[in-house]
């Protein structure tokens, strides 16, 4: 990729930007509008749900992108999901070409939101949004209309500012289904690979290191989910009979688990890597709260704390299949079931780290207790090439847009269709920011968006836009 060269423009660059960021602040109240009307749509991609809301808000997304008057072709597009004969849910792409030698930049968003969860935990009704203490409450406020928002008000305001001069080539793709495993995605971006090309990838569905701080997502940790079956025995028996002289599946798995983790709580599966990179400070004070953990409950693993989150693997069990309190009985159980899933440090695939589970358990299984293993769901990490020009762009635009210099950030869990993103565009830089701030709550009840964020976010993206436009590549 050729480095990008500053190109000839009729207004000077800082009155136009000031003229962007005037755009971007009046559009606010307009674009908060619409974002309110996108969450009273309660499109969840979860079979159970009603899945024409989803239609909905993609025909209003549809419109939305229509307006800003910038795109030569607005459609709303359904994809294969492999190994079905399903197709997934509606999303949204909207394209317009470069023109003049300047980059193509693609803005990706979700409009499916999470299920809404218990409704008596919600202050207010989760799909009417209501502004309180400088938050906009609701569901998908924040995860992930506000990023959907963030894109159009975006447009809108160097589409006014620019007007003709506006030769960037973009490429607004809105999935419909990220909360429910992104099924179509791959397919998705094979069936629009020339539409959705582009020199710089925005995905707005990530966090900010606080409200007032911006933060630039660099790392994201894979993960390695799957099923393993313990049994020790061919049939149940009275534990009376037998107990004492042959193990049962319980007493095997509780013995093999305990296996998984050191002293202090640390993984400790040979095989499994972490990664080594500076992280800001953040104190077990904080930790506490943010977590909730009880007064005499210590943490767990070594290093520094956001360390632990970012750069190294987790191991937990999530799920076990074995007699129920109220109906337990005094048996020996022939056979446990188990899901564990295991955050991978970025760098190691999930595939290499479920390998590496394997082997420790089969290694590590008492009394020669038989393992099986099966549904395995494997995602890789992610660790963004910082080097790039869009990178430098976005951070400049980050510090100006909140007015302080942006954080890279690690994030503990994934985003797995950002490994598809990789697969399809190598040449493409992957920015990964977002709207959402620690106390967003996303996929938690009382989900809400920061509204000085959302602002702060509006004007840094407008500022990204303008100043792709000024460049050349
Ligand atoms: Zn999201």
């Amino acid at each position: 990729m050729t480095s990008p060269a500053p190109s000839d423009s009729q207004i000077p660059s800082s009155e136009r930007e000031a003229a962007v960021l005037e755009a971007a602040s009046t559009g606010l109240p307009a674009a908060l509008g619409d974002l309110g009307r996108l969450v009273r749509i309660p499109g969840i991609a979860w079979p159970a749900f009603d899945q024409s809301q989803l239609e909905r808000s993609s025909e209003a997304i549809a419109e939305l992108a229509t307006a800003t008057g910038i795109f030569d072709e607005v459609r709303v597009l359904r994809a294969a999901i492999p190994g079905t004969d399903e197709v997934g849910q509606p999303a949204v792409l909207a394209t317009r070409k470069a023109r003049n030698g300047k980059p193509t930049i693609l803005l990706y968003a979700h409009h499916d939101v999470q299920p809404p969860g218990d409704a008596a935990l919600w202050e207010t009704p989760p799909f009417e949004p209501t502004v309180r203490d400088g938050r906009l409450y609701g569901r998908g406020a924040a995860d992930d209309k506000a990023g959907i928002m963030a894109h159009i008000a975006s447009i809108r305001a160097v589409a006014e500012v620019l007007g003709d001069d506006l030769d960037l080539g973009v490429a607004l793709f809105i999935e419909g289904e990220e909360e429910y495993g992104s099924r179509s995605f791959a397919t998705f971006l094979s069936d629009n690979r020339d539409a959705l090309r582009a020199d710089a990838i925005v995905v707005a569905d990530s966090g900010n290191w606080d409200s007032e701080t911006p933060g630039l997502t660099v790392s994201l940790r894979g993960n390695a989910r799957f099923t393993m079956r313990v049994r020790t025995l061919a049939h149940a028996s009275h534990s009376g009979m037998f107990g004492g002289a042959v193990p049962d599946a319980m007493m095997a798995t509780v013995r093999l688990l305990a296996t998984l983790w050191n002293e202090d709580g640390s993984v400790a599966v040979e095989g499994l890597v972490e990664r080594d990179a500076p992280t800001p400070e953040y104190g077990e004070a904080t930790l506490r709260d943010e977590a909730g953990l009880l007064p005499g409950t210590t943490p767990i693993g070594d290093g520094s704390i956001l360390g632990r989150i970012w750069n190294k693997p987790a191991v937990t069990v999530i799920g076990i299949d074995a007699t129920s309190v109220e109906a337990a009985s005094n048996t020996l159980a022939p056979e446990i079931t188990v899901v564990i899933s295991a955050r991978v440090a970025p760098g190691q695939t999930g595939e290499e780290a479920y390998e590496a589970l394997q082997e420790h358990l089969r290694a590590h299984a008492p009394f020669g207790a038989e393992l099986t293993f099966s549904d395995a769901d494997l995602g890789n990490g992610f660790l963004v090439d910082t080097s790039g020009w869009a990178v430098a762009l976005t951070r400049e635009a980050m510090r100006d847009g909140y007015g302080v210099a942006p954080l890279d950030l690690g994030v503990g869990g994934s985003i797995p269709f950002i490994a598809d993103l990789v697969r399809e565009f190598p040449e493409a830089q992957i920015l990964v920011t977002g709207v959402e701030d620690p106390h967003s709550r996303a996929h938690s009840p009382n989900e809400s968006l920061h509204l000085d964020t959302f602002r702060h976010a509006v004007a840094t993206e407008a500022l990204l836009l303008s100043r792709m436009n000024d460049i050349v590549i």
